[in-house]
């Protein structure tokens, strides 16, 4: 009975949301913005789009119903280079970790060959110009939490050798060797071990991503990197409280020595007051929580791109504040102010976390370059945002990486 009252209700929402969907206006992007936003190079450095690779339903060379990626939108929203993430929760540690990391990295692989004459795997700054060159969207891996090397320094360069080009340090739990934002202390920032990870992947050309790390972590990478680091999906603490995302301090410090902040979209890290609604409002969280397990169960895929809808399904309805993708220029802004241009990009988060009202899916992204050239950035400087950064740190990254190359075969 549950099952049939759940069919009618996915009718009955289908229907209103077809409704709601001709309702709302096509966005409003000028002939500049359009002209700016498709003839720049775009990057995005965190998409969780990986996670759905496992489920029969997606296709990512199809426009699909849900979720925020596929190569159709991407076209549409002027995306020309994605990194996509490789996640597996950080309670999983050990050989299995690392079996299920490759078991993703083999699905990126095998989906972007699927897709061939849109999508191409790339390794380096100078692939990626190659691909846009050639007019196809760049594929690019990140692995989302050190848990999946296994403890196991040799996995990092077998995970450099298949083609991963950046590495989280740790997800919302410790793990072995490096602390994060979100659990108890327990290493008093990066062991030596974790240091010597952060040395190897410096002789990788693997970036070294310091998103959901603790602060310590956070000093002590910054303290044994020789290359520049990023922040592949993190967003500004002085706008939202939120210990996922970056102090001023702190955008400072990864500035000075060269970084990027890749600013996140998820809601709950860009606004204050959702973020103070959804604390002082348990139950509203549970609700939520109930209807993404009825629509999903277990799935986890499905959670990820349900949880996104529901959230803004209650925004919508008034349950829940408001947060529109004007609160994504606020936080670019704010880190421009901080840490210079040169230091800022974007790590949507899609696919893994719930977008603002306006920034539905990756279609809407030239709403960003509109935005900021209403806010009088110039031109050259919304290209540095939009993926030219990202591009510049890589390319240093992988200067630094031939240097110690040559050094150590000296
Ligand atoms: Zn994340």
């Amino acid at each position: 009975m549950n099952r049939f009252r759940l069919v009618l209700c996915s009718a009955v929402c289908l229907f209103v949301g077809l409704l709601f969907l001709r309702a709302v206006p096509a966005d409003d992007i000028s002939e500049h913005a359009r002209k700016l936003h498709f003839s720049s190079l775009v990057v995005d450095t965190h998409d969780d789009t990986t996670q759905r690779f496992f489920s029969p339903k997606f296709d990512l060379g199809k426009r699909n119903p849900d979720g925020h990626i596929d190569i159709p939108r991407m076209r549409e929203g002027g995306l020309d280079a994605i990194f996509f993430s490789i996640w597996i929760d950080g309670k999983i540690m050990g050989p299995p970790a690392v079996l299920k990391a490759l078991d993703q990295i083999d699905e990126v692989r095998e989906n972007v060959r699927l897709n061939s004459k849109e999508i191409v795997m790339a390794r380096t700054a100078e692939d990626v110009r190659r691909a846009h060159a050639d007019g196809k969207i760049a594929a690019l891996m990140g692995v989302e939490g050190g848990h999946m090397i296994g403890n196991d320094i040799h996995v990092v360069r077998i995970f450099a050798d298949l083609g991963v080009r950046y590495m989280t340090l740790s997800h919302f739990y410790n793990d072995e060797w490096a602390d994060s934002s979100t659990d108890k202390p327990e290493h008093n920032g990066l062991t030596n071990f974790g240091k010597g990870v952060v040395r190897e992947m410096n002789r990788l050309a693997l970036i070294v991503d310091i998103s959901h790390v603790s602060d310590k972590t956070f000093y002590d990478v910054l303290a044994t990197s020789i290359a520049p680091v990023f922040a592949s999906h993190s967003s500004c603490r002085a706008i939202c409280n939120a210990a996922r995302n970056m102090t001023d301090d702190m955008i400072r410090a990864l500035a000075k020595n060269g970084g990027v902040i890749q600013i996140n979209y998820h809601v709950g890290f860009l606004s204050q007051e959702f973020r103070d609604f959804e604390k002082a409002n348990p139950a509203a969280e549970k609700e939520i929580n109930e209807e993404v397990k009825k629509r999903c169960g277990d799935n986890e895929a499905c959670t990820l791109v349900t949880g996104d809808q529901v959230v803004r399904d209650f925004m919508q309805a008034g349950k829940l504040p408001k947060v529109d993708y004007s609160v994504i220029i606020s936080h670019i802004d704010h880190a421009v102010k901080i840490a210079g241009v040169d230091h800022v990009g974007l790590g949507s988060d899609f696919d893994g976390a719930v977008m603002p009202i306006g920034m539905q899916d990756v279609t809407h992204l030239p709403q960003i370059t509109e935005a900021l050239l209403q806010k009088g950035y110039s031109e050259g400087n919304i290209r540095k945002i939009l993926g030219e950064n990202t591009l510049r740190l890589m390319t240093d990254v992988e200067r630094v990486s031939r240097e110690l190359n040559a050094g150590s075969s000296n």
